[in-house]
């Protein structure tokens, strides 16, 4: 077989380039093998934003805390040498039009603030203080300083290129048909369609695709794509100062619901265009285009900021989230295919997760012990893939 890695990463998404990233700096041999070019998946369509505030107390805040450390850490190893992230420490807000809608904001930043998040409660005038162009019509909201930003795609760039200095080698336009196993059951590795690659670890960071590799090997996941839909603007004079989004979108994050749900999410970015999500649906890879979609972002955007009805709309992409059925993402080993290790299913936050997953992956792989407790996110707990397990022993 060709090359004799420690790890295999299959995946060149923001997760792939974190986990190729920490599992080089700690010295393993890395491979990252890709099927299209760079950020070809879902980090191509991500905002970018590195979110506490969306979080409740639990394991995925947990996950997003050790990130917003580690996101500050790594803009310090990769500035200057690999380009800038456009790491925008700029806080997030989140607003509501009710009364009823500020008592749960409330509750939910008083939970978090326990569990370690910095909340601000503003009233209307302090929401005001913070976005001077946001309707009058909110009742209140809370500030959130830890949320940042960063642009993904330079983002994942950026870390493939100091996993390479690190001595990965990166194969685009290689596509992972299959994991190999040997007769012990152990994953050995991966066949491509350049042909097998040996490795003592295979990760598996495919994004919204990872089910389909993972059933290679008996180890299916059921990861969906959850289509999302962005809008971008024309470049305009400084409007939105944070990411801004209505309470609402904290429902539509946690909703399994195959239906198209949109709520708002306003924010500016470096150049001057103004991104407006953030729309759900389960339609599988369907990438035609959804005009209610569409006219339900800009509607919402308009209700936020009255001053967007002035400005044009420069184009609409979309992306697929990886979405997992219980909303948490799927790290770790697998106890299926002993030297496969997934890191996937992070949903609308895998931008905003991906150094703490990259780091548990290398612990992981290491034989370290993780330093987040991986058994909410492990591979095995989700009743369809236990069945196939039983049908197959
Ligand atoms: C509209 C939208 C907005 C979003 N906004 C945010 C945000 O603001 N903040 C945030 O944190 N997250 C956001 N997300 C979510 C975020 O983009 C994803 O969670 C994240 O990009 C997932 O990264 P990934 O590396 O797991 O997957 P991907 O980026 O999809 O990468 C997977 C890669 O695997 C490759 N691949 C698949 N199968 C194979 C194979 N067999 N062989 C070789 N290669 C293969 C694919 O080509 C792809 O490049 C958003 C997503 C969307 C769609």
């Amino acid at each position: 077989m060709a090359g004799n890695f420690d790890v295999a990463v299959v995946g060149a998404g923001i997760v792939g380039a974190a986990c190729a990233y920490a599992c080089a700096r700690r010295g393993l041999t890395v491979v990252v093998l890709e099927r299209a070019g760079l950020v070809a998946g879902a980090t191509g369509s991500g905002e970018g934003n590195l979110l506490v505030s969306d979080k409740p107390p639990g394991p995925e805040l947990d996950l997003a805390l050790l990130s917003n450390g580690l996101w500050q850490h790594w803009e310090a190893e990769l500035a200057g040498r690999y380009g800038d992230i456009e790491l925008e420490r700029k806080g997030g807000l989140i607003v509501t039009e009710t009364a009823a809608g500020l008592v749960g904001l409330r509750a939910t930043a008083t939970a978090q603030a326990e569990a370690g998040v910095v909340v601000e409660p503003l009233d209307p005038a302090g929401v005001r203080g913070h976005e001077p162009a946001i309707t009058r019509q909110v009742a209140g909201g809370v500030f959130y300083p830890q949320d940042m930003q960063v642009m993904p795609a330079r983002a994942a760039a950026a870390l493939l290129a100091a996993a390479r200095d690190h001595g990965a080698e990166v194969r685009l336009r290689t596509e992972v048909t299959a994991l190999l196993r040997n007769a012990a059951g152990r994953v050995v590795g991966v066949d491509t369609d350049a042909g097998p690659v040996a490795a003592g670890h295979v990760v598996n960071a495919a994004g919204a695709w990872a089910g389909r590799l993972g059933g290679s090997a008996g180890a299916a996941v059921p990861v969906a794509p959850r289509r999302g839909f962005v809008l971008v603007t024309e470049p305009v004079p400084p409007l939105v100062r944070h990411k801004v989004y209505s309470a609402d979108y904290l429902d539509n994050v946690a909703s399994g619901d195959a239906a198209l749900q949109t709520s708002t999410v306003v924010e500016g970015t470096p150049a001057g265009t103004i991104l407006i999500g953030a729309s759900r649906e389960l339609v599988d890879f369907d990438r035609r285009p959804n005009p209610d979609a569409v006219r339900q972002l800009a509607r919402g955007a308009v209700r936020l900021f009255p001053a967007l009805a002035r400005v044009r709309l420069m184009r609409v992409y979309h992306g697929f989230r990886p979405f997992s059925p219980d909303h948490l993402p799927v790290i770790g080993p697998d106890p299926r295919a002993p030297g496969l290790v997934h890191a996937h299913g992070h949903e609308g936050a895998g931008i905003g997760l991906a150094p703490a997953t990259g780091r548990l992956v290398a612990q992981v792989i290491a034989g370290d012990a993780p330093e987040v407790d991986l058994r909410p996110f492990d591979p095995f707990r989700f009743p369809a893939p236990r069945e196939d397990a039983r049908a197959a022993a």
